[in-house]
């Protein structure tokens, strides 16, 4: 696969206002738009999970999320591949592994990635890598745990990122699956995080400048 597909959220996208979905109280005076709904992403990460099992064919994948905010993508895909797996002639073999990166201070990426947690990389020695990850913002963070991986010897890695932002400050890295291209805006839900906020959030969403003022540190 050498050019992804996405589906493109154009910037004058409106989204949905909230009062059309079911957005929990504690929420309600933080956000401003629904942008993408969770069934949407549930049905855009089916078809992911489809391109995912066709391009690796019968070889076996470790499948390594990104936390947090990885995590329900990773989670939703992961269960998509299960059930092409014990529903059609052939099946890729999961294996599943963690890591957890920090790079966010606020709005702005504060620069070199950290990584804080998970299990040693070595174990992913000779394996066909998936990194799950929940956004592309300027890159610098894949392109630093791409950087990373190298060093570990894998046999292939690609990446599946949920979100790619639409951004000048972008390095031009393009991962090998994207679900949505999203306009410069800072999102919230579906694990996407402000400050460890808005991961109980299920539908991707903008942030107002209500809820950044309340959860900023
Ligand atoms: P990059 O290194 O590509 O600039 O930043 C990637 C990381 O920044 C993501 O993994 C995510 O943690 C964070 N990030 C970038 N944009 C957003 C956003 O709009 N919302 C949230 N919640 N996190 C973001």
């Amino acid at each position: 696969k050498t050019t992804a597909s996405f589906i493109q959220i154009s910037d004058d996208d409106k989204g949905y206002p909230l009062d059309q979905f079911c957005i929990p109280k504690h929420y309600e005076e933080d956000l401003e738009r629904v942008l993408i709904p969770e069934g949407l992403i549930n049905d855009r990460t089916e078809r992911l999970a489809r391109d995912i099992v066709a391009d690796f064919g019968n070889e076996p994948i470790v499948v390594l999320c990104v936390l947090k905010g990885g995590y329900k993508f990773f989670t939703d895909l992961v269960d998509k591949i299960k059930v092409l797996n014990r529903n059609s002639g052939h099946s890729v073999q999961l294996g599943i592994d963690f890591i957890r990166l920090k790079s966010y201070v606020n709005e702005s990426s504060s620069g070199k990635i950290e990584v804080i947690g998970g299990d040693n990389l070595e174990n992913l020695k000779g394996k066909n890598v998936l990194i799950v990850e929940d956004i592309i913002d300027t890159g610098r963070t894949m392109q630093q745990l791409l950087e990373l991986m190298t060093s570990v010897q894998p046999k292939c890695v690609k990446v599946a990122s949920l979100l790619l932002k639409r951004t000048p400050a972008s390095v031009g890295y393009i991962p090998n699956y994207i679900g949505f291209e999203v306009p410069n805006l800072f999102l919230v839900g579906y694990a996407l995080d402000y400050n460890e906020f808005f991961r109980d959030l299920s539908h991707i969403c903008v942030i107002n400048s209500t809820g950044k003022e309340k959860y900023s540190v």
